[in-house]
């Protein structure tokens, strides 16, 4: 076995994505990987990632043909093999353009759609604190009031990613109504340089500190017709929200996949000791291949709006995260004082794997959902 490789069910996926993902990833993403860990944005590497396909293999193409989602997974995990926070920031483009093309909005499809295929303009998801509303942890901190000709909102979102001053990216806001009226919520792309929008820096995090993440205020935000996702938001939530947690597993499979590598690199040095130690990079594996193998089953129906279909998408993604949590530990015990070195990947990738239990949904809150939707299917 080429222990570089990915799972088989990733490489078996059609060859020339992947061949340009990993040349990018192995070399200019490879050579940037310690500077965006310390903070540099890597915007030159994203659109080269966006040109060639990385972040668009899921949407569908302009002659209807759908979109490949597994495909989509795959581009992810060959950059978050080498670089987890790259991963992530291929995710959150990869949902931005899911809403731009799910909204059927004229004015957020065509042009500014195709500019965001290719890279030439780059955006993320606010969605984490609307995702944890819906599932009761938290309230929606944005709120919009209607106005002649759209919204006006107001509130604060602590952290969103891949983000710059004239990047964009998808939220959700409450509408402010009368005791009448049933609650409503409203899907818009953010755009970040909108009048009455501040991003500021966030204090500084354990990792992922190269991913453009900023809290974003918005003061009296004019939110028109063209921007508009959704309205109300929830109907499109419950058709993309298979798709939106499933594309997540890309960056765990990569983060994975890295750390087994890592392993193997010290097996002839270190084999005769390592042996002693839990999670062996076989056995890890096995079963990477086993959860990429389900994964990619998965993603052959991200529209499926059926319970049980999205209990076992947010139960793989949970098992993605917990084995990233395990594997990049393990790496960082079969390597030792070399993967302790600050300029080493494998002490990186613990901090990588950890991003993926607590990004949204968090392993808590995946329990939650899963607990909550397991218990709406039990027979009464
Ligand atoms: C590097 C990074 C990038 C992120 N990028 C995005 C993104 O692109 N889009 C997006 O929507 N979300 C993003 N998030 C948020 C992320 O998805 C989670 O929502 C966040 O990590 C907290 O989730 P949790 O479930 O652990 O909530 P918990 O940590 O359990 O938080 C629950 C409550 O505690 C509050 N809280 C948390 N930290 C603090 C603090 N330091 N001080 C005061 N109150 C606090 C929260 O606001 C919340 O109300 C990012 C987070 C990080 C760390």
């Amino acid at each position: 076995m080429n222990h570089a490789d990915l799972p088989p069910e990733l490489t078996a996926q059609p060859t020339p994505l992947i061949e340009a993902v990993r040349a990018i990833a192995q070399g200019p993403l490879a050579s940037q990987a310690y500077a965006i860990d310390r903070g540099s944005y890597p915007v030159d590497v994203l659109r080269q990632l966006a040109a060639a396909g990385a972040m668009s293999a899921h949407l569908p193409d302009a002659d209807g043909t759908p979109g490949d989602y597994g495909l989509a997974i795959a581009a992810m995990a060959e950059a978050a093999k080498v670089c987890g926070a790259t991963g992530f920031m291929m995710w959150c483009q990869c949902v931005a353009g899911l809403y731009m093309q799910a909204s059927g909005n004229p004015a957020l499809g065509g042009e500014r759609l195709a500019r965001h295929v290719s890279g030439q303009s780059l955006g993320g998801t606010g969605l984490s604190n609307p995702m944890k509303s819906f599932a009761q942890i938290e309230a929606l901190l944005l709120k919009a009031t209607p106005v002649e000709g759209g919204y006006v909102v107001n509130g604060t979102l602590p952290w969103v990613s891949n983000l710059a001053a004239d990047h964009y990216f998808g939220s959700i806001a409450a509408v402010s109504q009368d005791d009448s009226e049933a609650s409503r919520e409203i899907m818009f792309m953010l755009r970040c340089d909108a009048p009455g929008v501040t991003l500021k820096a966030c204090p500084e995090f354990s990792g992922m500190e190269g991913t453009g993440t900023y809290s974003v205020h918005c003061k009296d935000l004019f939110v028109g017709h063209a921007d508009l996702v959704a309205d109300p938001a929830k109907p499109l939530i419950a058709r993309i929200r298979g798709g939106f947690v499933l594309l997540q597993c890309g960056m765990a499979a990569g983060i994975i996949q890295g750390a087994i590598d890592s392993m193997w690199a010290v097996e002839g040095q270190l084999g005769h000791v390592n042996q002693y130690l839990e999670d062996r990079p076989a056995d890890l594996q096995a079963e990477l291949d086993a959860l990429v193998a389900r994964i990619m089953q998965l993603a052959e129906t991200p529209f499926d709006t059926s319970t049980d279909y999205f209990i076992n998408v947010l139960d793989a993604r949970s098992h993605g995260a917990e084995l990233s949590l395990r594997a990049a530990n393990s790496a960082l015990m079969h390597q030792g004082a070399r993967g302790y070195l600050m300029q080493s990947a494998v002490q990186r990738r613990v901090r990588e794997a950890q991003f993926v239990a607590i990004v949204t949904p968090a392993i808590k809150h995946l329990r939650k959902e899963m607990a909550r939707l397991s218990a709406e299917e039990m027979p009464a």
